[in-house]
């Protein structure tokens, strides 16, 4: 199995290491059809993108389009979810800009506003020192998801399970209903075999990423494709992989 785009990469614009058209270099190099920059949403604290650039992202991914060939260059954005009503740090306004949303749950960033720091920061916090607190803090940090899920188009959930744990039945079912890709991400390890093979069950599509924050590891996904193959995913199951070395 091998993946034919990768969606979800880093830039300068957030903590990444190389610049857009590094990003895209490396990848057409090794042969992806498609790339999606990626970087993280305005409310992570020390390095979202400012909202300030998302004009000039989309203009450079503009002009890489217009004189680079043979690859096609997404303009995404790793937003964060940061209201246990599912809000999202990317402005209304502002979705359009982007061709590919993907949402996540982060560390350090500003909630949406003061109601959203107990479940979502310290509901979180208590859920790694007692087991009692895991379920409550699961069922918060699922509704929280599975609502942005239905209030934007978001086509990813970034490592769906990493930093928070989740409901893996409850997200898929939604998922599907939303038509909403689950990232099986090959630098965090999630989502877990055992969670993949939950949301099989449901008949999710999954993609692997390689969430690369630097450009030579744009496209190193083999992590993400162990998990998948040992889960029982064929290429079939994933929006961005197809048969063959
Ligand atoms: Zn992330
Ligand atoms: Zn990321």
């Amino acid at each position: 199995m091998k993946i034919i785009a990768d969606y979800h990469t880093h830039t300068i614009y957030s903590h990444g290491k190389g610049s857009i058209m590094d990003n895209v270099m490396i990848a057409k190099k090794k042969g992806l059809k498609k790339i999606a920059i990626a970087d993280h949403g305005p409310k992570h604290i020390s390095f979202g993108v400012k909202i300030k650039e998302f004009s000039k992202m989309r203009r450079e991914i503009d002009q890489i389009n217009d004189t680079i060939k043979g690859i096609e260059v997404l303009m995404g954005i790793e937003s964060n979810i940061i209201g246990k009503d599912g809000t999202i740090d990317v402005p209304k306004e502002f979705l359009e800009l982007f061709d590919i949303i993907l949402a996540g749950y982060h560390y350090a960033t500003y909630p949406a506003s003061w109601k959203d720091v107990y479940p979502l920061t310290i509901v979180n916090g208590l859920g790694k020192l007692s087991k009692s607190w895991v379920k409550k803090a699961e069922k918060i940090n699922t509704d929280a998801i599975i609502q942005a899920m239905e209030r934007y188009p978001i086509q990813i959930i970034t490592h769906p399970g990493a930093k928070i744990p989740i409901d893996t039945h409850r997200l898929a079912q939604a998922a599907v209903k939303t038509n909403t890709w689950l990232e099986i991400n090959a630098s965090h390890g999630y989502l877990s075999k055992e969670m993949i093979e939950i949301a099989k069950e449901h008949n999710v599509k999954f993609v692997i990423s390689s969430d690369a924050h630097i450009p030579e590891m744009v496209g190193e996904v083999e992590k993400g494709i162990l998990t998948a193959q040992s889960a029982g995913l064929t290429a079939r199951d994933i929006v961005n992989a197809k048969e063959g070395e």
